[in-house]
């Protein structure tokens, strides 16, 4: 009887591993056969907090007494967590202990962010639930981790541009753009058709480059290539020293302009499809984590923005609409996308439903896509780890709900209203679709607060707030 349940299993996964094209490197046959792996991305553009939550995340996976939201824990199936040593071997391994240890030691800092891929496997020992429970014993179930900076993802749309499209599109963008002025200077000085010469290409690239960062500064967030902000172990080399140029018919073969432009196609080719290939088409499940306050903060036009930015991050589950991906993707897609709004821990929880619904909407144009593309989303608001406690304190006749928590840079107590956040996210979102300067009657502060010391009890991980629903919605259901 149990037997041909088993068969189908077995010959479903074989075909799934098959049309995914994978190869499970370090994969013994058991596993790959009897023990399911979920490759869950982690995403976000920079300081959208995807370090902090793969940390406590995983420490909350290993340190189950917060996780109640999480099903199978709170029905008391999981009955081990282990880590594990990951399948791919020349991906980094993301620093867990450290970046715990730094969080949680005796001198609470914030760790280092993502600046390149990397990857944990997480192994959980489950019981299965219902009447299977009682026929099977425990089986393990791997989680594999994958980090990587959203900046990344927006080079997908690089990949059906020419170097003459893609100068032209960004050299219109910088002349709108304050940041834009001493690049445009730079390349007015230069002759493109001349022939190539290193140091002006170098120059060329270190301007464009602090051009982006610059501009990432001032909120904007359509800042590609992505390896320029963030270039890893490529920092240096020729595949990121390059730099929009116009275009001139007459420029020759050793022309700076042809150099620049065999640049730009290398780059596509040897950093953006490897990538796509490598990392991005073996995914499963994904998280997406925006700093809604931040961009609040920074005002409607990073609001604005931020919204693009997260319509052109779906464009990558949306295979589709690019040649390249579908045939990498052979059909696989990622199941399940969650949204989610990071350092909730912010706000008082009477403001979390507007923070929620502000993100809602946010994200609808992408979740509407993602979901048309056969994707599950979901859009939260959550903290991975929360640096306040809330209080109620009177101000003018009012009580005005308040977190409290020590800051970052002085280490000092301070309590923090961040402002009335409306009921109605189009009170928001409308003013930053039509290219508002400032929000128009009202003010959004917000306030850098280091971790708090913690003394956690024996089997709790480090404090969140709707961590568990999140991994509940990610791979609750594979558990
Ligand atoms: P990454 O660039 O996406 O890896 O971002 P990080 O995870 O390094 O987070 C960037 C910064 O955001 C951190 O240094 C913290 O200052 C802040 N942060 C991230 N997560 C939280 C959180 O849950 N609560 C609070 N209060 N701050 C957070």
């Amino acid at each position: 009887m149990r037997r041909a349940p088993g068969a189908v299993l077995i010959i479903t996964q074989l075909a799934d591993n098959l049309t995914r094209g994978v190869e499970a490197v370090g994969d013994t046959i058991s596993e790959t056969l009897f023990e399911p792996v979920i490759r869950l991305g982690v995403t976000g553009l920079a300081r959208a907090g995807k370090t902090v939550f793969i940390t406590s995340l995983v420490a909350n996976l290993l340190d189950r007494g917060r996780m109640t939201g999480l099903v199978a824990e709170a029905e008391g199936r999981i009955s081990a967590a282990f880590l594990q040593p990951q399948p791919d071997d020349t991906v980094p391994r993301f620093e867990f202990e450290d970046h715990l240890h730094a969080l949680t030691g005796p001198n609470p800092h914030w760790p280092d962010s993502t600046r390149a891929v990397s990857e944990l496997r997480l192994s959980l020992r489950v019981r299965p639930s219902g009447l299977l429970g009682g026929l099977q014993g425990p089986r393990t179930v791997h989680l594999d981790i994958i980090d990587y900076p959203g900046e990344w993802l927006l080079d997908l749309g690089l990949l059906d541009k020419s170097f003459a499209e893609w100068s032209a599109e960004t050299l219109d963008r910088l002349e709108g753009r304050a940041e834009g002025a001493a690049y445009l200077d730079l390349v007015r000085a230069t002759d493109v058709s001349a022939a190539r010469d290193e140091p002006v290409a170098k120059a060329l690239a270190t301007r464009f480059t602090e051009y982006l960062n610059n501009a990432r500064d001032a909120g904007y967030h359509d800042c590609t290539p992505g390896r320029f902000l963030l270039p890893g172990d490529l920092a240096g080399s020729p595949v990121l020293t390059f730099a929009p140029l116009p275009e001139e018919a007459g420029a020759g073969r050793r022309s700076l302009l042809r150099e620049m432009e065999r640049r730009y196609e290398a780059y596509k080719a040897r950093v953006v499809r490897p990538f796509f290939r490598d990392h991005f088409a073996r995914i499963d499940r994904q998280v997406v984590l925006v700093d809604v306050l931040g961009a609040i903060h920074q005002g409607p036009r990073a609001v604005e923005d931020m919204r693009r930015a997260m319509t052109d991050i779906l464009a990558s589950f949306r295979p589709g609409r690019n040649a390249f991906l579908s045939r990498i993707l052979g059909g696989k897609r990622v199941e399940k996308i969650l949204f989610a709004a990071t350092k909730a821990d912010h706000l008082h929880h009477q403001q979390h439903p507007a923070f929620a619904s502000i993100m809602d909407a946010l994200t609808r144009d992408a979740r509407d896509r993602a979901r048309f593309a056969g994707a599950e989303t979901q859009a939260m608001a959550l903290a991975a780890l929360r640096a306040t406690t809330e209080e109620l304190r009177s101000h003018g006749g009012a009580d005005l709900p308040c977190v409290r928590g020590h800051l970052k840079d002085s280490g000092k107590a301070a309590a923090f209203y961040p402002g009335e956040l409306p009921q109605d996210p189009t009170v928001l979102l409308g003013p930053a679709r039509d290219g508002a300067d400032s929000w128009l009657g009202a003010d959004y502060g917000m306030m850098a607060f280091a971790p708090a010391p913690l003394t956690l009890k024996p089997g709790d991980g480090p404090p969140h707030i709707r961590l568990d629903r999140a991994a509940q919605f990610l791979f609750g259901d594979k558990l």
